[in-house]
């Protein structure tokens, strides 16, 4: 009875195992046209200096609007964009984008410093990664100083002289590098502290932490962390006023999260823009 029952389920694991894959494979295939059906949109969430409430920079965040009007998160496609190595084309799309926004925001009264674009490993990896990067600045015209490259811990897993050629090069033209949702990897802290980086971001899981007892531990430990390596700290997932405060007080520099704004599309950021500098709308488009 119980081998008949773990039979059962092993076949219902296989089959489930089975569906998974072809919407996996499905989702890849949809995704490969996503681009030139003009599906894939950035959404572009403000980053403030904590101490003046200035706005510091944007992060560029990918969105997919599917064929049916569904707005695909970047959890539920990046992963499987990823894993196919579609993610080196996406990559590129999503600096080229970033990139020109930020040419035209520039522009703009009260724009920000710089963009922050995600990059993941497979991108770092490509022997074409420094020139794809060099090509979206040159193209849109903006100087390398606009552009941040955030990088997570599993950046540990390329080979160390790869990426530290790598970052010291994009870094020789004044791109900035953040390390994203510091913590919740596993890298080490030598690793850490050997790569070359401008930017620490402490993870939203240990921002949300900081309003209960006892819960401000990782957030702060982070921040010393950051302040001893002579980093900038920026937090994300500030949610309210008060983890605001405290994180202010930790000595944190900049933050982002739902209680300063949400990634918009560009022509909600704009709007958003105007509003904190009291100026009538414009119809600028990018
Ligand atoms: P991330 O880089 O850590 O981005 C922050 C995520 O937190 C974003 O989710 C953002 O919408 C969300 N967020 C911001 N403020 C708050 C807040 O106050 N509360 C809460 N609960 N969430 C907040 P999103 O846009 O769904 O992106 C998820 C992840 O997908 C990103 O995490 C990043 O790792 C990845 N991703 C997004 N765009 C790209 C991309 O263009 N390339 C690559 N490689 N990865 C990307
Ligand atoms: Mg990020
Ligand atoms: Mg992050
Ligand atoms: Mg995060």
């Amino acid at each position: 009875r119980a081998k008949r029952e773990h039979r059962g389920q092993a076949v219902q694991y296989r089959a489930a195992m089975g569906a998974e894959t072809r919407e996996r494979a499905r989702m890849v295939s949809d995704l490969r046209v996503a681009v030139d059906k003009d599906q894939l949109f950035l959404a572009y969430q403000p980053q403030i200096d904590l101490h003046t409430g200035a706005l510091t920079g944007l992060e560029a965040l990918l969105r997919w609007r599917r064929e049916d009007g569904r707005v695909v998160a970047p959890g539920e496609f990046i992963p499987v964009a990823e894993h196919s190595g579609l993610i080196v084309a996406l990559g590129q799309w999503v600096l080229q984008q970033a990139c020109s926004t930020m040419r035209v925001l520039m522009d703009t009264p009260g724009a920000p410093g710089r963009m922050a674009v995600n990059v993941s490993v497979a991108q770092l990896r490509d022997p074409a990664f420094i020139h794809i990067v060099r090509t979206a600045i040159a193209r849109a015209g903006i100087e390398g100083r606009r552009l941040e490259l955030e990088i997570t811990e599993s950046v540990a897993l390329l080979p160390t002289e790869l990426l530290d050629s790598t970052l010291h090069a994009l870094r020789g033209d004044g791109i900035s590098v953040a390390i994203d949702d510091f913590g919740t990897g596993y890298s080490s802290l030598s690793s850490l502290e050997r790569m070359p980086l401008d930017r620490i971001k402490i993870d939203r899981s240990f921002v949300r932490e900081l309003d209960r007892p006892g819960g401000a531990r990782i957030a702060e430990l982070v921040a010393q962390l950051g302040h001893r390596m002579g980093l900038q700290i920026v937090a994300e997932g500030i949610e309210d006023e008060r983890t605001l405060q405290l994180l202010r007080a930790m000595g944190c520099h900049e933050g982002q999260g739902f209680h300063i704004a949400a990634p918009m599309a560009y022509e909600e950021l704009v709007g958003w823009m105007q509003a904190r500098q009291g100026l009538p709308p414009s119809t600028r488009r990018a």
